[in-house]
């Protein structure tokens, strides 16, 4: 196969006049994050790779599941069964469909300890995370930064986005001052839609693509919102940054500081995490270790092993989920036999 011409692989993208040959060579020399790499975080990256957007990091220390499939675009049912981290089955298929960009996948969660490190260089970030704690600590760090960050969010048939321009328009803590509290609907509780995901991801990469291209007069300056189910729409203007705010006006950043530090969403799994040692695994050896106790399983990337009625999922830092329990007691004393300390 002979290599594609970079003009051949973009033309119908540069034929659009908001793209054409300058734009697509920003895009090019573009370097963005995306946090988060299931539904949205998935399809955000299959656009602006497909779109060439020059290097791209994805952050990312969930695994695939077969419940995954029915939204998250970048993954296959040969991912899940290998429960492959979502970040290097991500960088796999990106590569099969455009081998010219850089992808640089990093399975680990997003952290106040490893922002500065994983934000790196970043000119935009995109949020595909599933939690508002790991929103206000991007929030935190692209206002203080004055980096561009795009805020995306769906559940059930409902999709809302926002773009932060530090500076110049409002930022999440303009608009939602605290966390929301107590129970709100989300994805294991009230399902969602693929299709509310990609119309959420489709706006927030056009926009994406926008703000890298320097297309500023164009790019949205509202908290949009849409229910793809009831044919609803909503925008609340965010052009100015709120007087009073926290962050982009007092300049406060608790959550760099790592109050409110983000928790990991274990999206609609009977299941509770521990890392109880603070060492590497060798998951090989781990394997045989187990092997007669139950059925066991590993890759480079993850070690499972099912134990009736429990499953671990251990990885090599010595970090591991166990589903068959919610009680944390009960995942310590399993590790600790499974596992040792
Ligand atoms: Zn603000």
């Amino acid at each position: 196969m002979t290599p594609l011409e970079p003009d051949e692989r973009y033309s119908r993208q540069t034929l659009f006049r908001g793209i054409g040959v300058e734009g697509q060579r920003k895009l090019t020399a573009s370097r963005i994050t995306i946090v988060g790499c299931g539904a949205t975080g998935s399809a955000l990256a299959s656009l602006l790779a497909r779109a060439g957007v020059g290097t791209i990091r994805i952050v990312d220390r969930d695994y695939v599941e077969l419940s995954n499939l029915q939204r998250q675009s970048l993954f296959d049912e040969a991912d899940a069964s290998e429960s492959l981290p979502k970040a290097i089955a991500a960088a796999r298929k990106i590569a099969a469909f455009n081998s010219e960009i850089v992808i640089e996948p990093h399975v680990a969660d997003l952290t106040p300890g490893n922002v500065e490190v994983l934000f790196e260089r970043a000119q935009l970030i995109l949020d595909g995370t599933d939690n508002f704690e790991t929103r206000y600590l991007i929030n935190d760090f692209a206002v203080k930064n004055s980096l561009p960050w795009i805020y995306t969010a769906a559940v059930g048939s409902y999709g809302v986005t926002l773009n932060v321009l530090p500076g110049k328009t409002a930022c999440l803590a303009c608009i939602f001052s605290d966390p929301p509290q107590g129970t709100f609907e989300t994805c294991e509780t009230a399902g969602i839609l693929n299709s509310a995901v990609n119309l959420a991801a489709s706006i927030a990469a056009t926009e994406a693509m926008k703000i890298l291209v320097g297309a500023d007069e164009w790019v949205r300056r509202t908290l949009l919102s849409f229910d793809v189910w009831r044919n609803e729409r909503a925008e609340v203007a965010a052009d100015k940054p709120h007087p009073g705010c926290r962050t982009c006006g007092e300049h406060e950043f608790p959550h760099l500081a790592g109050e409110g530090r983000p928790h990991i969403t274990l999206c609609g799994r009977n299941s509770v995490q521990i890392h109880e040692r603070h060492r590497p695994v060798d998951l090989a050896q781990m394997s045989e270790r187990l092997k007669p106790l139950g059925t066991v399983r590993h890759n480079d990337f993850v070690l499972k092993f099912w134990h009736e009625p429990y499953e671990m999922t251990l990885f090599p830092d010595g970090r591991a989920i166990f589903k068959g329990t919610t009680d944390k007691t009960v995942a310590k004393s399993l590790y600790a036999r499974y596992v040792g300390s």
